[in-house]
């Protein structure tokens, strides 16, 4: 047994006997843990209100060697998640994000820059909107941790690169093996057994490269947000800062993070709502080989997702079209 401190995001919580929850946490520094806060729902406890689900805290725990269940013996507020008042998209899309956690990551294998994009994408759903691009930038970024990004300019059978303007040539759209995980060209289309097959459009692809890209501008973000953070927590002990100040530095470096968040998702937003649609047609299905159930909060995922401009979305998109040619 060893006594252990971390940062961690609280992705489920169950009750157990009469005063005491299980947690599943998402940790910085060990991955997915699961522990026992015994006492947790009594009035007076070590954690006070820090283990409500989606919070991010700071964790004490003990761990087992065994196959007990990890004893969690402190935690305190580092984020709680509460949503602006109607904010329900944030709240189902931030559900959605830690059950991908839960079903997709390992007990005990630490993914870091998973974890800080997880908390830096928590922490603006409740504050800020373009949910469907965040949750697009998350789910490339858990794919890109797991090893599992397709490829979507090269062959994933043969390993032909595959120029833009041959794929955006193809009249039927493009073709995507699930199983071979990326595009297929169309000599491999027609002489292989390829049963992953599923039709896209390049729409969708470019908004898969373009979340894994506004996902590592998250990351980088984030990081720096800390780095300041930092080194304004220190000036306030070194220099006596005024805390007014020092609450005024805060939000500008949060104001900052958020812009520079949102010049990275403003290709999603400015996308037609048929790529959107294509994008979710795939990614769904291709993640789906990765858990080993539905996410249960996907049911809430398709309200959580909806953007105003999308009931502009008519008859003709290409999904549709593809439906009707494949049909
Ligand atoms: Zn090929």
């Amino acid at each position: 047994m060893s006594m252990e401190k971390c940062d961690a995001l609280v992705v489920k919580s169950v009750e157990f006997m009469e005063s005491s929850l299980i947690l599943t946490l998402f940790t910085k520094e060990f991955g997915k843990v699961r522990g026992l806060a015994k006492g947790a729902r009594r009035q007076k406890n070590p954690f006070e209100t820090s283990l409500d689900l989606l919070a991010s805290i700071k964790l004490s725990f003990i761990r087992k060697n065994s196959e007990a269940l990890d004893l969690l013996t402190e935690a305190k507020l580092a984020r709680r998640f509460r949503p602006n008042a109607r904010n329900y998209r944030g709240l189902y899309a931030g559900y959605y994000l830690v059950e991908l956690l839960d079903l997709a990551t390992e007990d005990y294998q630490p993914i870091p820059a998973l974890w800080t994009i997880a908390d830096a994408t928590l922490d603006s759903l409740q504050r800020r909107g373009q949910v469907a691009a965040r949750v697009a930038a998350f789910e490339t970024a858990l794919l890109t941790y797991l090893g599992e990004f397709p490829t979507t300019r090269a062959c994933a059978e043969c390993g032909r690169e595959l120029p833009l303007d041959a794929i955006t040539n193809l009249a039927r759209g493009v073709w995507f093996e699930l199983d071979a995980g990326g595009v297929v060209c169309s000599q491999c289309r027609t002489t292989k057994r390829l049963p992953g097959l599923v039709p896209t459009t390049i729409g969708g692809l470019k908004l898969l490269e373009s979340s894994r890209r506004a996902s590592e501008a998250i990351l980088t973000n984030a990081l720096a947000y800390e780095r300041l953070r930092t080194a304004l927590a220190t000036r306030a002990r070194d220099e006596r800062v005024l805390a007014t100040e020092l609450d005024d530095l805060r939000v500008a470096a949060l104001d900052d993070r958020d812009q520079r968040d949102e010049e990275a998702l403003a290709e999603y937003a400015a996308a037609s709502p048929s790529a959107r649609a294509d994008y979710r047609a795939l990614v769904e299905p291709y993640l789906a080989r990765y858990l080993p159930r539905r996410p249960r909060s996907a049911d809430y995922l398709r309200f959580a997702l909806w953007e105003p401009s999308d009931e502009l979305d008519s008859d003709d998109a290409p999904t549709r079209q593809m439906d009707k040619a494949l049909a």
